[in-house]
């Protein structure tokens, strides 16, 4: 990357915010819209963004809209502290300063023809939400798309309308679950893991895409290589916290890698001993 090109990257643009949607009771969706002879929104599946909230602070958010309609950005967020919180509390006409995408994406290429296994704990579904958007309007391109998907309660489960949508598509299997389910939920219970006994997995043809809690991945990465996929068909997407997201700062850094441009996407085998490590 250039000097010009890096300096480009840590200039926030400023975005107006069209509509706020409540998902669940901590979580909402934002969709941005760039000023007007702004372009350069195309995004890879995967990617994030630096959302700047004036006065507050930025934060880095992935993009959870379809990746086929980049001229506004969609994000999922799960307000847990100040930026956040300032972040989910805007109104439609507000401004937000948007830098980036930055970041490595899902490996869509490597997944053409062949099985697409997604495996989502919490707002971990937001990261992946726009490969199932790709693999959904690329349908001849892809084998099977296969959802796994695990939340808290009932009422923490997010894209409801949309995952009921999604299962109903062609060569499509969607599995939910709850690690607390109440009187009302006639649905599975137990942790994301205790899903892929339902699923029709085709382990040789398939590429797996995993994003939550880290002690959820570590759990369903071993479940994955119990049902025989390689090592290399598994890929995760990592978090911390960060403040350049160009490589410059070091906050993010994660063994010899720096989760801003060498992730936030790692094919498993590059970080399986980093993972293995726990409070790293
Ligand atoms: C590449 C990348 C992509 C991300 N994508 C998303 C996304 O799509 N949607 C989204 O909501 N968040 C996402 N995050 C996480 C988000 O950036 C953090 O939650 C945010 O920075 C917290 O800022 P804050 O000021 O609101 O909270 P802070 O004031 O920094 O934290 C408040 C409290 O919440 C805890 N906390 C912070 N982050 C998390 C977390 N992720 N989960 C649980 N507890 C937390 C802190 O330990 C602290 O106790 C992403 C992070 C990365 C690195």
């Amino acid at each position: 990357m250039s000097a010009v090109a890096k300096l480009d990257s840590m200039l926030p643009q400023p975005h107006e915010v069209r509509q706020v949607t409540r998902e669940t009771p901590d979580t909402f969706t934002l969709t941005l819209q760039p000023p007007k002879g702004v372009d350069g929104n195309a995004f890879l599946p995967g990617q994030f963004s630096m959302l700047w909230v004036f006065g507050v602070g930025e934060l880095p958010i992935s993009i959870s809209g379809d990746p086929a309609v980049p001229d506004r950005l969609i994000y999922t967020v799960r307000s847990v502290g100040q930026a956040t919180h300032a972040l989910v509390s805007q109104k439609a006409g507000g401004g937000v300063g948007v830098r980036g995408p930055f970041g490595t994406g899902w490996p869509i290429d490597a997944a053409r023809g062949r099985d697409v296994i997604v495996v989502a704990g919490g707002i971990g579904l937001a990261p992946l939400r726009p490969v199932i958007y790709h693999v959904l309007r690329n349908r001849n391109q892809y084998g099977r798309l296969i959802v796994l998907y695990g939340a808290r309660s009932p009422r923490d489960l997010l894209y409801r309308k949309e995952l009921a949508n999604w299962a109903r598509q062609q060569d499509t299997q969607v599995l939910t679950t709850v690690d607390y389910g109440g009187i009302a939920w006639h649905g599975h219970v137990g942790v994301v893991t205790t899903l892929f006994k339902y699923a029709r997995l085709q382990p040789a043809r398939s590429v797996a895409m995993i994003c939550g809690p880290e002690i959820m991945m570590r759990f369903v990465t071993r479940e994955l290589e119990t049902h025989g996929l390689k090592r290399a068909d598994i890929y995760l997407s990592m978090e911390r916290n960060m403040k350049c997201a160009v490589g410059f700062c070091g906050h993010c850094q994660y063994g010899p890698h720096f989760i801003c441009k060498d992730g936030p996407v790692f094919p498993y085998e590059s970080i399986r001993p980093l993972l293995e490590k726990y409070e790293l």
